[in-house]
């Protein structure tokens, strides 16, 4: 049975790892070559719009999903008459638009930044009447790890800001001064069962995650991130894993943004919960039981970027697990991760703090609790 996958990514790659357990085979799309995806499965190469190529990927596959979410919703639907795709394109489509993303956290009651529509100098004028200041200036589409936006401290800031940035449509939103920043990430089958891991607790530097660490030991925010996320699920008659990211400000969840996909502040649980978020979206999209999110002790993982420190180092550690994403490096590029088991979230947090150190000790700096 084969699993088509729009992306050839690391995401990808780890669901292929992932899959190969549960007897799947699996074919990506990607435009590029020698992607994390391609070293390890077969891959058609050619644009995510290429109509022939998604629909050779479609008619060989059991099901179509996706390790990103830029991609053309508009390509993906033209396949819909031969082959199912999961998670919903509905959910895909929302998570492209900022707007779009921030409506439906209020149409379903999921706190979220104050924020207003900004396509011109009178709709920016009114927006930091509305919103205030400070606030960040963001493209309504394809920004990811804090590219396209532009925080903003004054007028002059948002002028210039609205000049950088004015060729897409935008988003003006109130700047949140957040204590800490969490994720959670759930799955729903065909059958609707729903599991959903534990929280995260995510450290960001420079709009790149760098560290995060689970369980998170906070049952209040950990009950209402799981309530919001089972809202959204539901809302979507979802299939497999889906993702939000909040700031935690005076014990308050506001939503920051929804991935409908396996996200990087899940991936500690390959080792750390007793099913892994790649394999429950593999079973979340094919209708198979969904496995336990149980956790295995306390993880850190640790976003290896730009560079890869010596494996040696993190393999001499005790629960130390390394994760190569076979890429070339360059600056501010996800190459890897790593992730630390304890038996304790103190020994976790001792151990996440010396290795951080080593390879990030800015990121070391920031890092509290
Ligand atoms: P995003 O691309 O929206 O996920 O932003 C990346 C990171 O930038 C977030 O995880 C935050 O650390 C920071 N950030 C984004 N929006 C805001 C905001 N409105 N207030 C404060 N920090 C923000």
């Amino acid at each position: 049975m084969t699993v088509g996958i729009v992306g050839g990514g690391q995401l990808g790659r780890m669901l292929a790892l992932a899959g190969y357990p549960l007897g799947l085979d699996f074919l990506f799309l990607d435009p590029a070559s020698g992607t994390p995806a391609s070293q390890v499965a077969p891959m058609l190469q050619g644009a995510f719009t290429d109509a022939a190529l998604l629909r050779e990927l479609a008619v060989r596959s059991e099901v179509l999903t996706f390790d990103w979410e830029n991609i053309s919703v508009e390509a993906l639907r033209a396949l819909s008459r031969e082959t199912r795709i999961a998670p919903p394109l509905a959910a895909l489509a929302v998570s492209q638009d900022r707007l779009a993303e921030k409506r439906l956290f209020a149409k379903l009651g999921i706190p979220t930044t104050r924020h207003a529509a900004v396509d011109s100098p009178a709709s920016l004028a009114r927006a930091l009447r509305d919103v205030g200041l400070p606030g960040v200036l963001k493209t309504r589409r394809l920004g990811y790890d804090g590219k396209g936006q532009a925080v903003v401290r004054s007028a002059e800031d948002a002028a210039a800001a609205f000049e950088a940035l004015r060729a897409s449509p935008l988003i003006y939103e109130e700047f949140v001064p957040f204590d800490f920043e969490v994720s959670i990430i759930g799955v729903r089958n065909r059958q609707g069962e729903v599991a959903v891991y534990p929280l995260n607790h995510n450290l960001h530097r420079e709009g790149v995650l760098r560290l995060t660490r689970a369980p998170w030991k906070a049952p209040t925010l950990e009950r209402r991130a799981a309530t919001y996320l089972r809202r959204m699920l539901e809302h979507f008659r979802y299939q497999g894993v889906l993702n939000i990211e909040f700031f935690v400000r005076g014990g308050r969840l506001l939503a920051n943004e929804t991935a409908p996909r396996v996200h990087n502040s899940g991936h500690w649980t390959i080792e750390g919960a007793a099913t892994s978020q790649f394999e429950n979206h593999l079973r979340g999209i094919l209708g198979l039981p969904l496995g336990a999110t149980t956790p295995r002790g306390h993880a850190a993982m640790l976003n290896l970027v730009g560079t890869m420190p010596a494996r040696e180092g993190v393999l001499a550690l005790p629960e130390g697990h390394w994760h190569d994403y076979g890429k070339s490096p360059r600056p501010g590029r996800k190459l890897g991760h790593v992730t630390l088991l304890a038996p304790t979230a103190a020994a976790r947090d001792a151990a996440a703090k010396r290795l951080l150190r080593r390879i990030d000790p800015e990121a070391a700096r920031g890092m509290t609790g």
